[in-house]
């Protein structure tokens, strides 16, 4: 018994889902399968759970990928304000946190019900806890109309479409798997090597010193090597540095690089100690750097010996360069990350330039697409890794349909 549909969807995360929903509304046979025992797992914890579904402000810029250009076409195509006037449609509320970022009011189960309504509106059919074993493709089946056969669970499938929607390796805990990497490799697609990214940076050995610091934190400018930088919130924890700023440079980091940190961006510390030089010169410094900065910080640099105590009158030219050094351009030295255990995302994947960009399909195996975060395309933190899901699954979709 071989069970034939119009297009399997490989993977119920966000992606597969929208593209799914898609397809069933246009009148294809649709069938996901997925390997959980629940659909849109990262969905449900996305944005703590409240899912920061896109953001206003989406451009090119905010993804990388080896093409750049490549995100162009689908993001046109489908854009922020497309997704948010269907969660207006379906009578979501949201709000902008900050940054262009939109959240549910209420919570991340409110996108994952729209998802499944809009699958139930296209007759979709669902397959939980699947095991894909094989899939093979087919030369001139059924007329063409079957090209490629599925092994799930022992059941033999048939399509004529076959859509990977399995998502990166970030959060293996939610359901992640290498299985769309595998897939492109055993059809000679070139898979650009994934790595961890939206991801927490952990402590060397000889900065661990600040792991006393767990729970503090503060806003930052963060540079990469290549002079990316982003202005943010940094979090010091146990394992390292993390919050939105260290996130987002990690999408720009390299094994081995430096990062440079401001800790006041806002406020130029000499300035302020010559003000105060005039004001209340008799001020002793950590008491002044306690007013700009975490008291926690300054009473550890303290004790570190990085700067010493002394009334701002008596401070030489010498010790403010010193501390200008300190707050203004700190040399954080990752020791790495903390990998795809606590990762948003997974940079690489599926290389485009084996993937149409209108269409999504592999350029030399007809029939085959891949979408969302399985390619090598990653978004910034932001709701831009989502709308990347929607924009890749409604080009693809629309493609199937035609
Ligand atoms: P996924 O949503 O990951 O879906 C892939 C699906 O494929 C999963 O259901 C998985 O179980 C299934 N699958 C995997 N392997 C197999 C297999 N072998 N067989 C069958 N099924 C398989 N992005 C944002 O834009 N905003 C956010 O607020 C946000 N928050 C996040 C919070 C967390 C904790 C994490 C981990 C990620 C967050 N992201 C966020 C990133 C975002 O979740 C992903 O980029 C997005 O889900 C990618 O969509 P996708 O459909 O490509 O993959």
């Amino acid at each position: 018994q071989q069970t034939k549909y119009d297009v399997v969807i490989i993977g119920a995360g966000a992606a597969g889902l929208f593209c799914a929903a898609r397809l069933g509304q246009a009148g294809k046979s649709v069938l996901v399968l997925d390997n959980g025992k629940k659909i849109g797992r990262k969905i449900l914890m996305a944005g703590g759970g409240f899912c920061n579904f896109t953001n206003l402000d989406v451009t090119p810029q905010h993804y990388l990928s080896q093409n750049p250009h490549f995100v162009k076409s689908a993001l046109a195509r489908y854009t922020q304000w497309d997704f948010i006037s269907l969660v207006s449609e379906h009578g979501i509320g949201y709000h902008e946190k900050e940054l262009g970022q939109l959240f549910c009011d209420h919570s991340s189960q409110q996108i994952v019900d729209l998802l499944l309504k809009e699958c139930q509106k296209g007759q979709v059919e669902i397959q939980l806890r699947q095991q894909v074993d094989t899939v093979e493709r087919l030369e001139n089946a059924d007329g063409g109309k079957v090209r490629f056969r599925l092994q799930s669970n022992g059941n033999k499938l048939l399509c004529h479409h076959l859509v990977i929607a399995t998502g990166g390796l970030s959060m293996p805990a939610l359901g992640a798997s290498a299985f769309g990497y595998k897939l492109a490799e055993q059809f000679g697609l070139n898979v650009v090597a994934p790595r961890a990214s939206l991801v927490p940076f952990t402590w060397r050995e000889q900065d661990k010193v600040y792991a006393q610091l767990a729970g503090v934190s503060l806003a930052v400018n963060v540079e990469a090597k290549s002079g990316k930088q982003f202005y943010n919130q940094m979090l010091f924890t146990h394992r390292g540095l993390s919050g939105p700023a260290m996130l987002q440079i990690s999408n720009y980091w390299q094994p081995n690089q430096t990062l440079a940190i401001d800790l006041l961006p806002q406020q130029n510390i000499s300035d302020y100690l010559h003000e105060l030089r005039q004001t209340s010169p008799k001020m002793q410094l950590k008491t002044a750097l306690g007013r700009i900065l975490p008291k926690r910080l300054v009473e550890l640099w303290l004790e570190l010996k990085l700067f010493d105590d002394q009334a701002i009158a008596q401070l030489s030219k010498v010790r403010l360069q010193q501390l200008e050094q300190l707050i203004h351009h700190w040399q954080f030295d990752p020791n790495g990350t903390e990998g795809y255990r606590t990762a948003e995302v997974t940079m690489g994947g599926v290389d485009t330039a084996v993937i149409s960009s209108k269409t999504m399909q592999a350029h030399d195996i007809p029939g085959l697409y891949f979408i969302g975060e399985v390619l090598d395309v990653t978004g910034w933190l932001g709701g831009y890794n989502f709308q990347w899901a929607w924009s890749s699954a409604y080009v693809c979709a629309e493609a199937i349909a035609a």
